[in-house]
């Protein structure tokens, strides 16, 4: 866990690194071999559901994609 600025909360939120499935679907959404780079906002929208933020980013960039890249809540 780590503290980033959030692009799309615009906002310091806490970020994990992504499991194992979140890697698989970058990579083939991206098209990539490796995505170790990447983190994902953990920031709660939705107290109720509990439903997260979920936008990407790098530890050195905060808006790697433009528009801005949130992993979907897998199934
Ligand atoms: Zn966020």
């Amino acid at each position: 866990m780590r503290t980033y600025y959030c692009h799309t909360c615009d906002a310091d939120q806490p970020h994990r690194p992504l499991n194992a499935a979140e890697a698989a679907a970058l990579k083939e959404r991206l098209g990539r071999r490796s995505v170790h780079e990447f983190w994902i906002c953990e920031a709660v929208l939705d107290a109720a559901t509990g439903r997260q933020c979920r936008n990407l980013r790098t530890g050195g960039n905060k808006k790697p994609f433009d528009p801005p890249i949130k992993l979907p809540v897998p199934e």
